[in-house]
């Protein structure tokens, strides 16, 4: 008979926010739970985003007046992913999604708002909304954590202004926009945060969460008001089994393992295998580098590795929540150019000088153009205007004249020409293609129209658009010397194969037999969205959806 040394209804293992949902749901359905994390701080990658959830009939998106159905939104992700995904997975958080934010907002401190402008994003597809499917985290103050705040893992510095001041998605809107009001709103943001005299003394860090902060930060004081303990430095080992089923799991504490019996199952919420690089190579399309990942360093597919050491099956492994990204040297995760690309003024070209695709599409969609056709190196070009006006990455836009805040390695990343053929020179790209491939952009830009790849054309491209650049807001010429270029790598959020699960969660062998007692989640579980991105947010929404269904599953027998 097999010794235990701690026995729990619920063993939830990794602290995202689907594994906090989980252990949050089924806490309250009575259940005795554990979280397990292996890195020092709790959160994960989930801690480090932006917090957003795409959530199609989301309850908040009626109060804003758009409506939605189960029927348009199965049709849009069935369109996308009908192929790779189980429709009964479809359907399972098509009709989850709501009812778990609609029992987070009403059973714990989780709160959220549409981003009524927030497109999905292919808006060509049957099915798919101008926005309102996407919400973002209302702000939530670090004082509510007490002595837990210690222990958050900090947002990731690209969603901080000048790597400090934490922001709402909405706001970010307003700021990069330079919608109205937007230099009010730094103002105020700056100030805040300088005149919190109180903490300043104690911490760099901002009192005021936000994104995926808010999002963690509001779950870990629901998990205490609800008595959870999340032990971290507690990476789990191994899983235990009995007659083919999961009876627990080894815990490593202190150095020393922990034998955990989990009377009611275990939930994997590991993440992916970003920063395993034997698994990277194994799986991904080539060339591919951990170091080009903008998620959790901690992230080395050990739920995955676990599972299928036990039989577990595995789908989409080689799928990832694709993004565009810079690294910077000295820091320990890659830079997701999520908005850089898309401003009006920049372009995507590969070493022929040559662009390839619309710069305005979703982070997903610009990667899976850089791996075909020969595009890789690829490169960001864009011109002495665009950096006036622009955040680049953590460049704040020159026009706010605190660009020299910023570490001189900063500017060093960029390289910089007289001309469009001294920067070609600098990045070795063909210099006759460069200037061949500016000079017809910039025809585009003055007609409004992309010939070549329709930027601009669509609610979601001018989302990150400049409504003061006629007549399409997504184009500008490159035009004012210096230049600039920067290379930009097939980089990722996250990877989304992984182990193959039911409609609740329930891990599968390869042959479709569930492994009882097991369950698994967010990067660790084969996406629900199966090769694609619908909508910002699509990568947490499922993970709190099926972390909330495989908890209501698992208490049923409570
Ligand atoms: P994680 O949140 O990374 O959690 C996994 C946890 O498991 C980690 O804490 C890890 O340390 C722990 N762990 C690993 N191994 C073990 C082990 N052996 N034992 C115990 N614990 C272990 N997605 C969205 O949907 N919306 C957004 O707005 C968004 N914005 C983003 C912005 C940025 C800058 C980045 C980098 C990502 C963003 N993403 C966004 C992607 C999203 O953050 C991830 O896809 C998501 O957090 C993955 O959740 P997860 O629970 O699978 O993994």
């Amino acid at each position: 008979v097999m010794q235990y040394d701690h026995q729990v209804d619920l063993l939830v293992v990794g602290s995202g926010a689907g594994a906090m949902t989980a252990a949050l749901r089924a806490a309250h359905a009575g259940a005795q739970v554990l979280i397990v994390e292996k890195a020092e701080h709790y959160g994960g990658t989930s801690a480090t985003s932006g917090g957003g959830l795409w959530i199609p009939c989301n309850h908040l998106m009626r109060d804003c007046g758009i409506d939605d159905s189960d029927d348009e939104a199965l049709r849009y992700l069935r369109a996308l992913c009908a192929d790779d995904v189980p429709d009964a997975n479809l359907r399972a958080f098509v009709d989850g999604g709501p009812r778990m934010l609609r029992w987070l907002c009403e059973h714990s401190q989780v709160r959220y708002q549409a981003m009524a402008y927030y497109a999905d994003y292919y808006q060509h597809l049957d099915g798919a909304k101008p926005g309102g499917r996407s919400i973002d985290p209302i702000a939530y103050d670090a004082r509510e954590l007490g002595s837990d705040f210690a222990q958050l893992q900090a947002p990731h510095i690209q969603t901080r202004v000048l790597g400090l001041i934490g922001y709402t998605n909405t706001e970010g809107a307003v700021l990069l926009s330079k919608s109205p009001g937007w230099f009010g709103l730094l103002l105020k943001l700056l100030r805040d945060y300088l005149l919190d005299l109180p903490w300043r003394l104690r911490s760099l860090r901002s009192r005021r969460l936000t994104m995926g902060n808010a999002l963690i930060g509001r779950l870990r004081r629901s998990l205490a008001d609800a008595a959870v303990p999340l032990w971290c430095n507690s990476p789990m080992r191994e899983l235990l089994t009995d007659l083919g089923g999961v009876t627990g799991a080894i815990i490593e504490c202190n150095g020393r393992p922990i034998r955990i019996k989990a009377r009611h199952g275990v939930v994997l919420g590991t993440g992916g295998y970003e920063f395993n690089q034997a698994l990277r190579e194994q799986h991904l399309p080539s060339p591919t580098r951990r170091q080009w990942s903008a998620a959790s360093p901690h992230n080395t597919g050990d739920g995955l590795l676990a599972a299928q050491a036990i039989g577990a099956g595995t789908a989409l492994m080689d799928q990832a929540w694709w993004g565009p990204t810079m690294v910077v040297p000295g820091e320990d995760r890659a830079r997701m150019l999520f908005t850089e690309r898309s401003m009006p003024g920049a372009i995507v070209v590969n070493r022929r000088g040559e662009r390839f695709v619309n710069e305005s599409v979703a982070y997903t969609t610009a990667v899976q153009a850089m791996l075909v056709d020969d595009n890789l190196p690829s490169y960001l070009i864009f011109d002495a205007r665009y950096l006036r006006d622009y955040p680049f990455g953590p460049l704040l836009p020159g026009g706010m004249h605190l660009n020299w805040l910023q570490p001189p390695k900063m500017h060093r990343l960029l390289k910089r020409g007289a001309s469009l053929a001294a920067l070609a020179e600098q990045l070795s790209i063909d210099a006759y293609g460069l200037q061949r491939s500016v000079a017809r952009f910039n025809g585009f830009a003055r007609s409004g129209v992309d010939e070549d790849f329709h930027r601009g054309e669509n609610p979601y491209d001018r989302l990150y658009g400049d409504v003061r650049i006629k007549p399409n807001a997504c184009l500008a010429p490159l035009s004012e010397s210096p230049y600039y270029g920067i290379e930009i790598y097939p980089g990722d959020i996250g990877t989304k194969g992984g182990l193959r699960t039911d409609e609740h969660a329930r891990v599968l062998r390869n042959d479709g037999a569930v492994i009882d007692g097991l369950y698994a989640i967010g990067n660790c579980a084969a996406s629900v969205t199966g090769r694609y991105y619908p909508g910002a947010g699509a990568t947490l929404g499922p993970a709190m959806t099926f972390g909330f269904l495989a908890a209501e599953h698992a208490c049923q027998q409570l």
